[in-house]
């Protein structure tokens, strides 16, 4: 643990305040099988109301821009610097938790307040955004409000349909959007000066360790496959073992491959097979065709490749040693997006600032910085997420680590706009 002190011109968030906005956002949507904010939906339009309230009690210009994302800015000392941006987002998956995304938006709040309480003005100004449909359940569409910052729709964007038929067109004003003018959301490189995140991890670590405080080194990438395996279908009773052609045991090879790519051998930081799909499914036929899905996840681009070539490698040895044709399809990938060194150490000096120990980490979960990462540097401070546990009823982050993290938030401001 750090000695170092707060210094005597620095602010303290108001962790009690800050706690007690987060529960009440947390009652917004809450039901039995958890948390309902689900973009677009009645509870996320209250979620939303409640925030632009705080935002307006803290003395922050409020604006909805033509994504639906809430834009509460202060202006600073210095009247042509670039904005600091603070964000994260109040959607939620289905049956989801209350810290997820919500921390953020709360910290973020929390931390405009603390420093208006305090009387100073920072040379920056500086702009709390909340993004609109973070989590992509509406429309199978993540990301919506940062990447329509960054100018990073596309053309599924704007063609984007829900489940029930509505078009985003069509549900867009409920948040106060337009699509028509979505290019108004896109803000300029020159008029921002960073990005900070406050968010859970979302993953063991942190709490398993007894870290407070964990500074994001980058984004996990994610790389899809789509493996072809073509056998020969055939009676399960008549066929001798040495003239199979198994579809599904070659899948069944494939799939511990994956495991080991990722586990034994450490290519990659994860990797997965999510689904399968057996021909002709039935009990007494030696399976002619499967098909499955393969993603790895890696911060490093590299590792995601090296992944590649051994899972092909890997495909062909299989494919021969069993005389099946396997054929691997990439899908669309997601790029990872690094976190710039200077970034990583300016959470790290703000942690110090605070006495807080921390850790370096990747993320295995996307988040809006990696959208705004394209147009300003972005930093993201992670808290523990209790057991590991997120998107779901049990996501839980103590009052103290929420606290924790709000001040290495406000820290990592007062330091960025000293920059
Ligand atoms: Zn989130």
């Amino acid at each position: 643990m750090s000695t170092q002190s707060i210094p005597s011109d620095s602010i303290a968030i108001n962790a009690s305040r800050l706690n007690d906005h987060l529960a009440a956002l947390g009652q917004i949507g809450i039901t039995e099988a958890g948390m309902q904010r689900v973009a677009f939906s009645a509870p996320d339009v209250a979620g939303r109301d409640y925030v632009v309230g705080l935002m307006a009690a803290a003395g922050m210009a409020v604006r909805v821009d033509a994504a639906g994302n809430i834009i509460g800015r202060v202006e600073g000392g210095e009247a042509s610097a670039p904005a600091i941006v603070l964000g994260s987002h109040t959607d939620t998956v289905p049956a989801g938790g209350q810290y997820d995304g919500a921390l953020g938006v709360i910290a973020a709040i929390e931390v405009v307040q603390a420093v208006a309480d305090a009387g100073q003005t920072l040379r920056h100004p500086v702009e709390v955004m909340v993004f609109t449909n973070e989590e992509g359940t509406s429309f199978h569409r993540w990301l919506l409000g940062s990447r329509a910052v960054a100018g990073l729709w596309e053309s599924e964007d704007f063609a984007a349909v829900a489940d029930d038929g509505a078009t985003l067109t069509a549900r867009l004003p409920d948040v106060g959007g337009n699509i028509s003018r979505i290019a108004e959301a896109r803000r300029r490189p020159d008029e921002l000066a960073c990005y900070l995140e406050l968010h859970i991890e979302q993953g063991p670590l942190l709490h398993r360790g007894g870290f407070p405080i964990g500074v994001v080194t980058g984004i996990t990438g994610r790389s899809m496959y789509h493996v072809d395996i073509v056998g020969e279908a055939n009676h399960a009773g008549t066929t001798p073992m040495a003239m199979r052609r198994d579809a599904m045991s070659s899948a069944a090879r494939l799939a511990l491959a994956v495991r080991r790519i990722a586990g034994e051998m450490e290519v990659v930081r994860v990797g997965t097979v999510g689904s399968m799909e057996v021909h002709p499914n039935a009990g007494n036929v030696i399976p002619g065709r499967v098909q499955m899905g393969v993603e790895f996840r890696d911060e490093r681009m590299e590792s995601l490749a090296a992944a590649e070539v051994e899972l092909r490698r890997t495909a062909e040895e299989i494919a021969h040693a069993e005389n099946v044709a396997i054929a691997v399809t990439a899908q669309r990938n997601t790029p990872s997006v690094p976190i710039a060194g200077n970034m990583q150490q300016l959470i790290a000096d703000a942690a110090q600032l605070a006495g807080l120990e921390h850790i370096n980490l990747p993320s295995g979960a996307g988040h809006d910085a990696q959208a705004i990462a394209a147009i300003t540097p972005a930093a993201m401070v992670f808290v523990p997420s209790v057991g590991g546990i997120s998107h779901a009823p049990a996501e839980y982050t103590t009052p103290a680590d929420c606290a924790n993290g709000a001040q290495v938030l406000l820290n990592a401001l007062l330091l960025a706009d000293g920059r």
